[in-house]
């Protein structure tokens, strides 16, 4: 951790730093179990809450610890709120403190944090309440230390970051407030992703299903894939749905028909490369088994087509820019509604790429299928060459700080940073697990996960690494480069 010819960087300061870190472990603790201990997930308005009580109620207690640390706070009508420190203008840190639903096959409860080893588990302790504690700190640290900046501090905290709606906490953030000069926001990975694929969401919706298929669901969220699914047939016996499937799928007696349920393995929609969709082991399985023909099998057989990969290879629409990942394909939620199966789409393009083909190549592979595309949403790519002085600035600093020599990265992830101007993602994820191996089982301790965990060491480590890049930054000249 040497480094030299910047200000305030001295070995000298690099001590403090430290000491200063350990003497706050217990209250990074605390303050972070405070927010994970609220259940935040985004959901309908209720009253004067647009997401709903949960994310108002993790604002409050964020926006209270801010206070207590005598910090100015500002809440924007429970969309967001910021905490404040120093001069105008500010770098920006941006951090969210909803959460995805907790699914299943935790190991901890997930609405705790539990400290094992050195590592803490619980929703949101890496995406990304983690995060806006660790950025809380960060600002605690210049305020203790009264290091002057003339780039005062603002960290924004989001509640709306998760539903998949398009970040209308902060669509309502800039038209109450204005955005920071320049900001960071850590919820993707280091040493800075300097681009964000394109992502269209929408929703695919079948011909009316014929009374075979009584009812077909998997998934919970649109930005993961599924983990299970099932679905209930009419008109079988339990002796004739066994012998059809063997052991491709779980069969039992259900009310209104025999029930089939497969498993999968859950992973975030920006790289879901390794999962397993749920969904589609169902549909392939009952495809398979013979069960289903006629309508019914042609509406199971475009789930099975359209997540033959993560790709959209079947759909045509596969593609590889070599700047970003490939296009990712992910229908991350399945449901009957209106007697039609619905299924979410959630799609990432390269940054080079434009969207009105690939919605027409959807278009068109659906339609042979019976299914028509709604509700299209689409979400713009975001990048910054590798060698714009701020991004520079911010991928040295992570090298110097933690002796790596990792590159910036354009990532399928869509993060805050394209919901307002001037902004890239930077952390907390280190590159290939330098920082916090993962001992967990396939399918666990990610974010999105069961058994979310970060380590302590690791949002330590963030807290020096983000308190010298405000430094570094701060002899910059941001408004001439941004
Ligand atoms: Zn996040």
């Amino acid at each position: 951790m040497k480094m030299k010819g910047h200000v305030g960087m001295t070995e000298e300061f690099l001590r403090e730093l430290d000491q200063w870190i350990e003497s706050n472990q217990e209250n990074i603790l605390n303050d972070l179990t405070q927010l994970v201990r609220i259940k935040s997930v985004s959901g309908e308005a209720e009253g004067d809450k647009p997401f709903g009580e949960g994310p108002a109620k993790a604002l409050d207690a964020a926006l209270a610890m801010g206070q207590k640390m005598g910090f100015e706070t500002e809440n924007y009508d429970y969309y967001a709120g910021s905490i404040r420190y120093g001069n105008k203008p500010e770098i920006g840190m941006l951090a969210h403190l909803d959460v995805v639903p907790e699914g299943s096959n935790w190991n901890t409860n997930p609405y705790d944090v539990t400290l094992q080893n050195g590592t803490l588990f619980g929703r949101g302790v890496s995406d990304d309440k983690g995060p806006g504690i660790m950025a809380l700190y960060v600002m605690k640290f210049f305020k203790d230390k009264k290091i002057p900046l003339k780039y005062g501090l603002r960290l924004i905290l989001g509640c709306d970051e998760e539903s998949g709606k398009g970040f209308r906490d902060m669509e309502h953030f800039l038209k109450v407030s204005e955005a920071p000069l320049f900001s960071l926001v850590p919820d993707a990975s280091f040493p800075c992703c300097n681009g964000e694929k394109g992502i269209l969401t929408g929703s695919f919706v079948s011909e009316p299903l014929e009374s075979t298929l009584v009812s077909f669901k998997g998934g919970q969220v649109h930005n993961m894939v599924p983990d299970a699914a099932e679905a209930v047939l009419a008109g079988i016996t339990l002796e004739q749905a066994q012998n059809a499937v063997g052991d491709m799928l779980k069969v039992e007696e259900a009310e209104n028909g025999i029930r089939f349920t497969a498993k999968g393995t859950a992973c975030h929609a920006a790289d879901p490369f390794n999962a397993v969709s749920a969904v589609e082991r169902l549909a392939s399985g009952l495809l398979k088994s013979g069960l289903v023909s006629g309508k019914t099998a042609r509406i199971l057989q475009f789930i099975a087509d359209i997540q033959s990969d993560f790709q959209g290879t079947k759909a045509g629409v596969a593609a590889d820019d070599k700047i970003s990942t490939p296009l990712t394909l992910v229908v991350g939620v399945a449901k009957t509604v209106e007697g039609r199966l619905n299924l979410s789409l959630n799609l990432r393009y390269p940054t080079t790429a434009t969207s009105q083909p690939i919605i027409e190549k959807l278009e068109a592979f659906a339609k042979d299928y019976g299914y028509s595309l709604t509700d299209i949403n689409d979400s713009k790519p975001l990048y910054y060459a590798p060698d714009h002085p701020a991004i520079v600035t911010l991928v040295n600093t992570f090298n110097q700080v933690t002796g790596l020599n990792a590159k910036p990265k354009v990532i399928g992830g869509g993060t805050y940073a394209r919901a307002i101007p001037r902004a890239v993602s930077f952390g907390v994820e280190f590159p290939e697990d330098s920082n916090t191996p993962s001992p967990y089982p396939e399918g666990h301790g990610g974010a999105h996960q069961p058994d979310e965990a970060w380590s302590m060491k690791a949002l330590n480590d963030c807290l020096r690494i983000y308190v010298q890049t405000i430094l570094r930054l701060n002899e910059l000249d941001l408004e001439m480069i941004l």
